[in-house]
């Protein structure tokens, strides 16, 4: 590799770096000012702004070219004052430290809001799943597994899927920790194929809550699904599905995007059609040629904006100019805590990533639970469940917000650091 290439590299890596180092330093300053409201001592920000444990694994993975690999993985995990800590594992050329422990921390705050008897956990590996075959990221799964199996477990820490992870994978990691241990162990890890343990609905689970915060936000801006113009950005996981859902319950929705562009269309999108035809990275818009970019689809006119791709989307460069009276956060981080002000005094309603994501996780709990009991629930029983709880939360954030008088983001965090404060003090921690 040439110097200027490397230097390159270098560059993009630290910008990388630096910016999950601001997302983790904004989420560390709500989450003391959550604490300062509710009356807690600085001595509990101490302890809750950093995970309580962290590892990082080397490791070497044969590729197929029979040449050894060594890939830099982490497990962050945050608080187990609740409960085992829980989140996913993902494997992306931007994973980091700083980004595993944001994100392990966050997940902490959605087990608080959803009321699972959990702490926070994460897990990443850096790499790039769309350059490699399936064999090498099999072996690299179940290389992970055996680095990480002496601190996670059923009952200590339980992974599940994440960005570019999915049921497959699931199942090598569920498979090498039942090796290891020498028993089959369903409940070590979540979002697995139904035949291993898997759960009804687990696979669309983010995009049904998702969909439950957005009609419960509409209902708030009198706004009716049922002819509502949506945008979203990001056509992964939770994208794609809630593209089906929001279609399928009357919305219009007129702009989706992927990584290399976006596409937009006043009179509403063939949903169905880019669904049959989109990779299983979330690739789509390459197949035309009348793309615009991912920024301007953030400012494109509409009533709901749903962020399902990546962070620091909506920053101070573009709060003043988005368009929607509803902006729901699929993606972990996708606004910046200024922007959050600025749509905030301008009315925008926003649903913050910590409630709106929340479906993944609660699911995977019931999957948990039902491998523990070894008893498998309907499909509608799981709906009806991830309902009732997706509402309960939603309008909990509600009246923590109006009686608080605080955004919705600050009114999320104070109920989803509530109960791991107190755990953490009934335990005598602080
Ligand atoms: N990775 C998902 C999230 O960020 C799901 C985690 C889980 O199911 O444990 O919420």
């Amino acid at each position: 590799m040439s110097i200027t290439k490397e230097l390159n590299r270098l560059q993009s890596e630290s910008n990388e770096d630096r910016k999950a180092l601001s997302l983790f330093t904004s989420t560390q300053s709500v989450v003391h000012e959550a604490l300062n409201k509710l009356g807690y001592s600085d001595d509990m920000f101490e302890l809750l702004k950093e995970p309580l444990r962290m590892l990082t694994v080397r490791i070497p993975v044969r590729m197929d070219d029979g040449k050894v690999k060594l890939f830099t993985g982490y497990r962050a995990q945050h608080n187990d004052a609740v409960g085992p800590t829980k989140g996913g594992v993902r494997f992306h050329p931007d994973v980091n430290e700083e980004e595993v422990k944001a994100l392990s921390l966050w997940m902490s705050l959605k087990c608080g809001i959803a009321d699972l008897p959990y702490g926070g956990g994460k897990g990443g590996i850096i790499c790039d799943p769309r350059n490699m075959s399936f064999g090498e990221l099999e072996r690299l799964s179940r290389g992970y597994v055996r680095a990480i199996s002496q601190v996670v477990g059923p009952t200590k820490d339980i992974p599940a899927p994440d960005v570019f992870t999915n049921s497959q994978i699931m199942a090598w990691m569920m498979d090498e920790y039942s090796r290891i241990r020498e028993f089959d162990s369903p409940g070590f890890i979540t979002g697995k194929p139904l035949v291993l343990g898997g759960s009804h609905g687990r696979e669309s689970a983010t995009a049904k809550g998702v969909t439950i915060c957005i009609e419960e936000a509409a209902k708030k801006k009198n706004l009716s699904l049922k002819g509502s113009r949506v945008i979203i950005q990001g056509f992964g996981n939770a994208g794609s599905f809630l593209s089906k859902f929001l279609h399928d319950a009357g919305a219009i929705v007129v702009g989706i995007s992927d990584a290399y562009g976006a596409l937009y269309d006043q009179a509403g999108l063939d949903i169905d059609y880019l669904l049959s035809k989109r990779d299983s990275f979330g690739t789509v818009t390459k197949l035309f040629n009348t793309t615009i970019s991912n920024k301007e689809l953030l400012k494109s006119e509409c009533d709901i904006l749903v962020p399902a791709a990546i962070s620091n989307q909506i920053t101070v460069e573009n709060a003043h100019e988005i368009k929607a009276k509803v902006v729901v956060e699929a993606a972990n981080g996708p606004t910046t805590i200024e922007a959050t002000k600025i749509l905030t005094e301008r009315d925008v309603f926003l649903v913050p990533d910590v409630l709106a994501s929340s479906g993944g996780v609660t699911v995977s709990y019931f999957e948990w639970v039902q491998n523990n009991q070894g008893y498998y629930w309907s499909e509608e029983e799981i709906d009806k469940k991830l309902h009732t709880i997706m509402v309960n939360s939603f309008e909990t954030i509600v009246n923590v917000s109006q009686l608080y008088q605080v955004d919705m983001r600050l009114a999320a965090y104070m109920v989803g650091v509530r109960r791991m404060a107190e755990a953490s003090r009934f335990r005598g921690w602080i």
